[in-house]
This record gives structure tokens, C-alpha cells and sequence, in this order.
């Protein structure tokens, strides 16, 4: 039985463990997933820790991580796992191309209790791309490869079965400035093509619902013509694949199977808050996962602020989870900084929409509370980053001053404080 058929039930276990951070109830929480409105990605076979993604729940945050042809270290990739974990993200997904992609994947699953996630088609086509050509993939691989991961225990995947033949007809009439850059929507794309047939994970979607089912995977519909720059944002294409979505969003309710949309990409702050809107009323309220979205294309080497801009005006439309963004976006494989650069931008946006909705205020209050007593202890223990907080105060100021060297002696707080002593 999946979890949607459980929560049709009762009350499952996961679901009352999954709100004890959460601002509702489990028996709502159950409702919101029997709806849809709301997923758990829990494969039983990974067993990881329950996090709800979706309606009325925390925004949460995603660390991609991975091996690449260029960087096969295995222990870099547990290392910022490990990094992932210390700051606060709430899934991971592994995204590896290089070395043993099986072996990474497993230990990745195996080193951590947070969800995990994959898109199953890159191994699958880089198979076939060291054997011929990613076009000659055939539809049974596809599947199977889906099959392998959920086998491993892989919480939620990334499917591309948007990219339909009608959507590349879009792509093509639209003219855009940059046309794919998804991976996963480049693979299938060429695969639709070259081989002039529609996209199997579309056409035999069905099939794909029988898998999911089989492992309670969490399907993340995957947003393979996500624009790739602010120029091409909200385009024909873009929500051409988005209605398909929609439709696939149904489908997989229908057969109890959770679900979650993703989305842009890159989007100028005036189109943030449509995108939100077109994609919850598109699809049924379904989940949200956006990739960034980025707010300009000018910040390589700052991308992860350009990310947090839009992932924070996101989350404050509604947008449930927040792929996070390196410094080393659009330049090279994020290193273990960039990891924590990244992850702890997302978490400060997602925080930022969270207090809008009156989520977990107490802990700016207490900073705020901290703040006005001079209270630097008390302080570290609320910031999202207590080591880089200890260590610039250290660095910038003498141990026995109780303000900071901003103001010094005219320090404001001090100052007030003391006229009203
Ligand atoms: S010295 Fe200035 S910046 Fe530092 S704590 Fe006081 S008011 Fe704040």
C-alpha cells in the first residue's frame, strides 16, 4: 500500500513523526497527502526521515551533490553530504555522471537519514552514451533504470516526462535565447528527435505509476524546458510542459502515487510570483520544488544569492521546496564550501518566507532578545551559521569588549541601554 492509500486509512506513523517541527496536525497532514497537497518521499527500503514537503508546511531545502566525469571522489561526496546535513538541508539528491554511479548512489542512501533523491536518466543515458549515443536508449533501459533506484531505496526521482513531442514543437516555434538546459530534458529531447517518437516516460507513463507503486517512490515531475535565462522565463514552452504536468500530477493521483511539480529555473523577480500561481492552480496544488529560481544571469560566482532572491519571493507565493544554488553554478562542480555557501543561502530564504507565515518568529525574537543584551553566546545559538558568527567576532573584536568594533564605543544599543538603566 503507498502512503496516500494509508493516509485514505488512518494515520500513519511517518505522517505523526513527520509534524512534530511542523505548525499542523498529523490528522491534516494525512488529509493534505491523501489530497495531494502534500508529500512524504519515503521508500521504505531507505526508511528516511519522515519530511513533509507542501501545503501549510515549513519551506523546505534541497542540496544536490555527485560525482562528475572530472571528480569521481567518492569521500568528497559523503563529505558534503555530511556538510549538507550540519546545515540544515532536508533532502539530498545525488546527483552523480562519474566513476561507479551504483556505488556512490548506495553510499549516499546508506550515510544518511534525510531523503534521497535521483533523476535516473542520467545514468541511463551516460550508459548509452559510453556504449553508442543517448538516442539509442531504449524504453525498457529508461525503466529500468527508475526500477534500480527505487530498488536501492532512492526516496524521489526526477522524471522528464514532460518533454513531449509537442513541447519540442513549442521549443522550436518559440525561438529561444538559450533552448534546454536540463540535463535530463537535453537527453530526452535528442532521444524525441532523433528517434521521431514520443517520449516513453510520457507514452507509458502508466508503467512508470506500476514502479512507484511498487517502492512508494515520490514522483518529482521534472521541469526539462525550464528556462536557462531570464530572457526565455514564462515562455510557451515552459508552460507548455507545465500543463502536461498537470495532467500527469492527476494521473498519479489517481493511482495513489505521490507526486510534486518542479520548476524554474531562471525568472525575473516581476514573474515569481505568476510562476507560483500558474503552477499550484496548473496542477492542482501539488508540491512545488523550485530550482533556484535564479533572479539574473549576470551572479556566476554569487549565483547561490541570485537563488536565495528568488527562492525566498518563491516560498513567499507559496512555493513549497527550494533547490538550493552554489557559488559554482554555471562554473564547475560545487567543492564542500560551496555545499555550505549554498545550502545555508537556501535555508535563509526558505526562514525568511517561513516568518511571513508566522513559522518559527521565536527564533528572531530570541536573537533580537540576545542581540539587546550584548548576549553573544546566547546569540550563536540561534544563527544559522554559529561557527562563521564565533569566529568573525573573534577575528574583529577584543575579547573583553562586550560590543562589537562597528561602533565601538558608540555602540547604539549600549548607549540606549544605558540611559534607560
Ligand atoms: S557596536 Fe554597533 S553593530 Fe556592534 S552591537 Fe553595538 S550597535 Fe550593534
Amino acid at each position: 500500500m503507498t502512503l496516500i492509500e494509508r493516509c485514505e486509512k488512518s494515520v500513519p506513523e511517518q505522517v505523526v513523526k513527520a509534524v512534530e517541527n511542523e505548525p499542523i496536525d498529523s490528522k491534516r497532514l494525512a488529509r493534505l497527502i491523501k489530497n495531494g497537497r502534500a508529500v512524504i518521499p519515503y521508500n521504505p527500503i531507505h526508511g528516511p526521515e519522515p519530511i513533509p514537503i507542501g501545503k501549510d508546511m515549513k519551506v523546505k531545502i534541497n542540496v544536490n551533490l555527485g560525482t562528475s566525469r572530472d571528480h569521481k571522489d567518492e569521500d568528497l561526496e559523503l563529505k558534503k553530504l555530511k556538510v549538507a546535513e550540519e546545515y540544515g538541508s532536508h533532502a539530498v539528491m545525488d546527483l552523480s555522471t562519474g566513476g561507479d554511479i551504483d556505488r556512490v548512489r548506495r553510499k549516499v542512501i546508506d550515510n544518511t537519514d534525510l531523503p534521497v533523491g535521483t533523476v535516473p536518466i542520467y545514468q541511463c543515458g551516460l550508459t548509452k552514451a559510453r556504449e553508442s549515443s543517448v538516442v539509442d536508449m531504449n524504453s525498457d533501459e529508461m525503466f529500468n533504470s527508475v526500477r534500480k533506484h527505487a530498488r536501492d531505496g532512492v526516496d524521489f526521482v526526477t522524471v522528464h516526462c514532460g518533454v513531449t513531442k509537442k513541447a519540442i514543437d513549442s521549443l522550436k516555434e518559440c525561438g529561444r535565447l538559450t533552448d534546454i538546459v536540463s540535463r535530463g530534458g537535453s537527453f530526452l529531447a535528442a532521444w524525441i528527435l532523433h528517434n521521431q517518437e514520443e517520449n516513453p516516460l510520457y507514452q507509458e507513463f502508466d508503467y512508470l505509476l506500476e514502479i512507484a507503486r511498487e517502492y512508494d517512490l515520490t514522483l518529482s515531475l521534472g521541469d526539462g524546458l525550464r528556462p536557462g535565462s531570464i530572457a526565455d522565463a514564462t515562455d510557451r514552452p515552459q508552460i507548455q510542459e507545465l500543463i502536461t504536468l498537470g495532467e500527469l500530477v492527476k494521473r498519479s493521483r489517481e493511482k495513489k502515487v505521490q507526486a510534486m511539480v518542479e520548476g524554474p529555473g531562471h525568472v525575473p523577480l516581476d514573474q515569481i510570483s505568476a510562476n507560483v500561481k500558474i503552477q499550484k492552480e496548473i496542477c492542482d496544488g501539488a508540491p512545488f520544488y523550485v530550482l533556484g529560481p535564479l533572479v539574473t544571469d549576470f551572479a556566476p560566482g554569487y549565483d547561490h544569492i541570485s537563488g536565495a532572491i528568488g527562492g525566498a519571493l518563491a516560498a513567499y507565493h507559496g512555493a513549497d521546496f527550494l533547490c538550493y544554488v552554489t557559488p559554482a553554478e554555471h562554473l564547475g562542480l560545487p567543492d564542500v564550501e560551496d555545499v555550505k555557501e549554498g545550502v545555508i543561502a537556501s535555508r535563509i530564504a526558505a526562514h525568511a518566507a517561513d516568518i511571513t507565515k508566522g513559522i518559527d518568529v521565536d527564533i528572531d525574537d530570541d536573537l533580537s532578545k540576545a542581540r539587546k543584551e550584548l548576549n553573544w553566546e546566547k546569540m550563536f545559538e540561534k544563527v544559522v551559521d554559529p561557527k562563521k558568527a564565533k569566529k568573525m567576532r573573534k577575528e574583529k573584536n577584543s575579547a573583553d569588549e562586550d560590543v562589537c568594533s562597528m561602533c565601538g564605543d558608540v555602540c547604539a544599543i549600549k548607549m540606549v541601554e544605558d540611559q534607560f538603566r
